[in-house]
């Protein structure tokens, strides 16, 4: 078996920002002695004042570095920065774009990094990749390691915007399909699946769909969730591919990103919305119990809500295995035709399901 990384603190709790340091210091005492920088963006820099200060208090030797953009250039900054004044530790804190900077500059670097979100958006709080802009528009997923602290405070994601949490509750209900195509690959490719990364996959899933609270005002319903995507996260570290989270109805989100520019969407509904046309190929029973999931978490499967045409979704779908050619999923076991996806459309217009 592969060897792969756990973190060594996994917190998710409430207030918990208030004793970052301590709650390190447990694990990782040295931490003390090192220089830390807090990466974060100048709008949540405003926003989280207080708690930015009392984390920097915590930490003898901090300082605060601001990043504007995603971008592969920006995290190389960083990370030379890093080298060049000795710094030992990065926290970051923020959203995924802040995330996936401070946490590929840890890599390069060779620095421990401590992962603080402030909304839960997609799986990649604990995954070892990180998404960055390349030229343009662009976005290149480079491999790097998982943080080596996890600490989520319920208090801080109960204040993020509501369409960032269900983007995070789509990303996990896309795990559905993503595991069968999973499956699929293996078989097709006469490969194991890793069963320990499937199953934490899998719980991630049901703990979600399962989970009695469905309202972003519950923090019982936010723990959950963000116990989800770090499990989503560790699953991909554990398997070493991105394959328990991934599967054709990311391929339509990729597509989405690539080909149809101007559709502006969450990664997390794109590939929910994906994972109803990859259940239909997939003939899985009962599609109208995922599409109630959905309607459950105000997750809207109509594609005219974000302005997807009938045209943009047939092109996307037939795109979509083009955008990963080495992965198998059940794309390349389906009719792709313009009938057939017209007809997928129309039932996600209209919303009739069996
Ligand atoms: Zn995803």
């Amino acid at each position: 078996m592969d060897s792969f990384h756990l973190p060594y603190n996994l917190i998710v709790e409430e207030g918990v920002f208030e004793c970052v340091n301590e709650v390190m210091s447990d694990c990782v005492p040295e931490i003390n002695h090192k220089k830390v920088i807090l990466v974060t963006e100048p709008s949540l820099q405003e926003l989280f004042a207080d708690c930015l200060e009392e984390i920097q208090r915590d930490f003898e030797k901090s300082e605060v570095y601001l990043v504007d953009s995603g971008t592969f250039d920006v995290a190389v900054d960083l990370a030379k920065y890093v080298c060049m004044n000795g710094i030992g530790v990065i926290i970051g804190f923020g959203g995924g774009k802040v995330l996936d900077i401070a946490k590929y500059a840890a890599f390069v670097s060779k620095t421990l990094y401590l992962c603080l979100p402030t909304t839960l958006s997609n799986d990649s709080i604990a995954s070892p990749v990180a998404v960055l802009g390349t030229k343009g528009d662009l976005r290149q997923t480079f491999g790097c390691k998982i943080p080596s602290g996890i600490i989520v405070d319920i208090d801080v994601i109960m204040k993020a915007p509501a369409v960032q949490l269900k983007s995070g509750i789509g990303d996990t209900i896309s795990k559905y399909t993503a595991l069968y195509d999973w499956r699929l690959d293996a078989r097709h490719y006469g490969k194991t699946i890793n069963d320990f990364a499937y199953m934490i996959s899998d719980m991630a899933l049901t703990s979600l769909c399962y989970h009695e609270e469905k309202s972003l005002k519950s923090k019982s319903f936010i723990k959950v969730l963000a116990q989800a995507l770090v499990m989503g996260g560790l699953a991909m570290e554990i398997s070493g591919s991105s394959r328990p989270s991934s599967g054709s109805e990311h391929l339509f989100c990729h597509s989405l990103e690539e080909n149809y520019k101007e559709i502006k969407i969450t990664h997390g509904i794109a590939v929910a919305m994906g994972s109803i046309p990859a259940a239909i190929f997939q003939d899985r029973q009962h599609i109208w119990k995922l599409v109630n999931l959905m309607k459950a978490h105000q997750i809207d499967v109509n594609p005219q809500s974000y302005g997807i045409t009938k045209e943009i979704f047939i092109g996307a779908w037939q795109k979509a295995p083009a955008t990963r050619k080495d992965r198998y999923t059940i794309l390349n076991e389906t009719d792709l035709s313009e009938k057939r996806l017209g007809e997928i459309y129309d039932n996600m217009v209209s919303g009739e399901f069996v």
